[in-house]
């Protein structure tokens, strides 16, 4: 039996209650010695009887710590103390990283309501199990001084709380009170401060008259107002369309929506995302969204807990302040600056943003938009010795980087198409780059020449003298969900193809970095390339270029004039991008039925189908495929063309959205099974952002299963974009290898 030893723990160890915790077991078990941060480890010198359990006991760490690795050497000489004392933190491998911000903790909201209590009312309460970590962080490891919380001394209250081991806010780095900590204040729109003695109050009291308020949260600026205002921020926000977000307490969020047990665990988590339910009534909460879903969260600080005591409305609608794709305003001398003509006023407050985080968004467990919560995100993977960074494609993006057995992904970054996206990106590389001390052998791209990010990629390759890989944006889908052999679906929006057309429905075989494209929807005219895809019609039209057609866009409105433009550039194959997206098909099908004729947000065409679709009956149509190039093709146009004689013969648009879904899914399906077959692979992977949509994911998936084949959908990633980066970056370890 041992009496003494040094531990090493490796992990995510700091930032999560870590030494307080060894503080308290040692104590609990007789235990002297002293504890250390080292960034991803945390070096424990001990001695005592109950060596053994207390070994036990802190090999099991704390509710946020993840544990990779325990070893045990023999103390040296001079290690032995008596007493146990928490050690200044020193400097070690990075490979642990840092955690992601947390929602406050239930026992920090009962000290924010506690009357008469040290936290009564104070908005940035929190303790060594909550609170902020990501996104105020300078440097690591994780101490006070690395964090903007530097620039609030403890008062003494906090500061003997902050040393006391019996309190859960020994070692806290962002404890804080009324009295030293960050505080809040409102301010007009124009700068002006608002006189309120208790600003959340005044700023309940006016988000309930209809105003609208920016509120500066953890990582980023909301814009919020009630249900009743939300037509006008949309108006104000040039966003008529799209769908927002809603904050609610959970009675609220159950009485508005569906939630499942899972969905329930998910809303409620300590990384509490936007969870993307289905209304109870499709119709009701238009203004917030047009669709049969809304996506709700739950209040996940202080701040909100304060906001919702004090506010007359149940619901808030919530949305991030920037435009889509751009990157979340965080500080406010931007909010100034960019929002006086779109919000009343600004609840702010003054600990500064280090980290921008937008908030995450899940949608029946499957991962939408990786931020808030759920990232930085870490993954142990073995990749090789070589330190790899992803850049990511061009929409939705974030970045991962690789090293000694970890992957790391950045929060949501959006669309990098415009320089203060493309500097958000560049910025993050940096921060990421500073934080696991990342030195690249290699740097992975989009195979697409003309993305921003796939000339910053051959920047940051050639100062760092890596070698530079691009790879295929579906392959890179695939990567993201597993390494085993299997058969791939990727059904997308576009992405570039190994043969210049832009691909988007593709089934491949194999193993990464060996995945052969085997299958693929019909390569069809995308008519004005991009235009066909804010204009869904034209994207109709390139499917099916009839007289029929023609007369429908006519009777829509079309001039003589510009269908014969339309009409002359499929024929000629003018300015014609040729494409197998699974997206433009929705699309078209979409504009078909004259559910969506112009594309406002991203995904909205297809999006719309799938609600028209919810309430409709698929039925089973005929199916056409044939081989080229080696590949089996699905005929979409066939799919389309008996979709339009079911319109002409007056079936519900309902129903033909449905069946269009379901066979769409089903002919993929076919292929994919036969892939699997006749290569003998028992598994299927789904991946891209079609798999969002719940029909055709689940038709995917019971045809796949039907056929005695394993299906993975990842829970871990993103299915679309967003797990791009993450992708290049095990598709590029995989060649190495
Ligand atoms: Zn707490
Ligand atoms: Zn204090």
């Amino acid at each position: 039996m041992r009496r003494s030893g040094t531990i090493i723990i490796r992990g995510i160890v700091q930032g999560v209650g870590f030494r307080p915790f060894v503080y308290a077991k040692a104590r609990e078990f007789g235990i002297t010695g002293t504890v250390k941060n080292l960034g991803s480890e945390v070096e424990i010198h001990a001695s005592g009887e109950r060596f053994e359990e207390f070994l036990e006991a802190v090999s099991r760490g704390t509710p946020l710590s993840r544990i990779d690795s325990v070893d045990v050497y023999n103390l040296r000489d001079g290690q032995e103390t008596a007493g146990f004392t928490i050690l200044e933190s020193g400097r070690g491998s990075l490979t642990g990283f840092i955690p992601a911000d947390v929602a406050i903790c239930d026992e920090c909201i009962a000290d924010i309501f506690a009357p008469g209590g040290r936290y009564e009312g104070y908005w940035a309460t929190s303790c060594v199990n909550c609170g902020p970590r990501y996104s105020i962080i300078t440097d690591v490891p994780y101490d006070r001084e690395r964090t903007s919380m530097a620039e609030f001394p403890l008062c003494p209250a906090c500061q003997s709380e902050y040393s006391d081991p019996s309190s859960r806010r020994h070692h806290a780095q962002t404890i804080a009170c009324a009295a030293c900590g960050p505080r809040l204040s409102l301010l007009r729109a124009d700068g002006r401060p608002v006189a309120a003695e208790d600003p959340i109050r005044e700023a309940a009291a006016l988000l309930d008259e209809g105003s609208i308020v920016a509120i500066r949260g953890i990582g980023g600026f909301h814009i919020a107002c009630i249900e009743e205002a939300a037509e006008e921020l949309k108006s104000r926000l040039g966003r008529t369309e799209q769908p927002l977000a809603v904050m609610a307490e959970p009675e609220e969020v159950e009485r508005i929506a569906v939630v499942s047990p899972d969905d329930r665990r998910i809303l409620h988590s300590r990384e509490r995302p936007i969870v993307v339910l289905e209304k109870r009534d499709p119709e009701s909460h238009r203004t917030i969204s047009r669709l049969h879903t809304i996506g709700c969260m739950l209040p996940y600080t202080g701040l909100h807990y304060l906001l919702f005591a004090h506010l007359d409305h149940r619901l808030l609608v919530m949305t991030s302040a920037n435009l889509p794709g751009y990157p979340m305003i965080t500080d406010l001398e931007s909010a100034l600056e960019r929002l006086p003509r779109q919000v009343d006023c600004i609840l702010t407050h003054n600990r500064r943003i280090v980290n921008r985080c937008d908030d995450s968004v899940v949608r029946d467990g499957c991962i939408i938009r990786l931020s808030r919560g759920l990232a930085p995100k870490r993954e142990a993977i073995d990749l090789g010795d070589a330190c790899i960074l992803g850049v990511g494609p061009e929409l939705n993006s974030n970045i991962s980087v690789y090293k000694n057995g970890f992957c790391i992904t950045s929060p949501h970054i959006g669309n990098v198409r415009n320089p203060q996206t493309l500097a958000y990106l560049t910025e993050t590389v940096e921060k990421i780059g500073k934080l696991t001390d990342a030195r690249y052998d290699m740097v992975v791209h989009d195979l697409h020449p003309q993305f921003l990010s796939t000339r910053y990629a051959r920047e940051v390759a050639e100062a760092n003298g890596a070698e530079l890989l691009a790879v295929q944006h579906h392959r890179a889908h695939i990567a993201a969900a597993t390494r085993e052999e299997c058969v791939g679906i990727a059904i997308d929006g576009v992405g570039y193809g190994d043969d210049g057309t832009v691909w988007g429905g593709e089934v491949f075989a194999g193993e990464v970095p060996h995945l052969e494209r085997v299958a693929h929807l019909e390569v069809v005219p995308m008519p004005g390339g991009d235009l066909a895809t804010r204009f869904p019609e034209r994207m109709l039209y390139g499917i099916l270029p009839t007289a029929e057609i023609r007369g429908l866009l006519a009777s829509r409105g079309w001039s003589d004039m510009e269908l014969a433009v339309l009409a002359k550039q499929v024929e000629r194959g003018l300015n014609v991008a040729a494409t197998s997206s699974t997206g433009r098909v929705l699309d078209a099908a979409s504009a078909l039925l004259g559910i969506c004729r112009e594309r406002t947000y991203d995904g909205e065409p297809a999006m719309e189908l799938e609600s028209e679709a919810y309430g409709g009956r698929a039925s089973v149509w005929d199916l056409e495929f044939r081989q080229d190039g080696g590949c089996e093709v699905l005929s979409t146009r066939s799919l389309l063309a008996e979709a339009y004689r079911r319109m002409v013969a007056g079936e519900r648009v309902a129903d033909i959205a449905a069946s269009i879904q379901f066979n769409l899914a089903r002919g993929i399906t076919t292929m994919a099974v036969r892939a699997a077959e006749e290569r003998g692979i028992p598994r299927v992977v789904l991946s891209g952002g079609v798999a969002y949509n719940r029909a055709i994911r689940e038709t995917i998936g019971a045809g796949v299963m039907a056929a005695g084949l394993e299906f993975i959908v990842s829970r871990e990633y993103p299915l679309g974009d967003g797990c791009i980066s993450f992708g290049q970056v095990v598709y590029g370890g995989s060649m190495r290898e």
